[in-house]
């Protein structure tokens, strides 16, 4: 037997639990949900930090040292 494994970029299974179809008019988008999950988890935590720095050093300061760091949020 020679069934194909394949995998997202981040080398997540693409089963049928795992996977996720999107459809874009006649273009069909396969998404791994696993990612998806981690993505928006991280994009909260992103969120939550930025509206933290904003509340105790204001707007211009607060997205200043949000900049500096966002990447190593995670
Ligand atoms: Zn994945």
């Amino acid at each position: 037997m020679s069934k194909r494994t394949v995998e997202c970029p981040q080398g997540h299974e693409y089963t049928e639990e795992n996977t996720y179809i999107h459809y874009q008019g006649a273009k069909r988008n396969k998404h791994c949900r696993k990612c998806m999950h981690a993505r928006r988890n991280r994009t909260a935590r992103r969120q939550r930090v930025r509206e933290d720095l904003v509340k105790n050093f204001g707007e211009v300061e607060g997205l200043k040292l949000f900049e500096g760091i966002r990447k190593n949020v995670r």
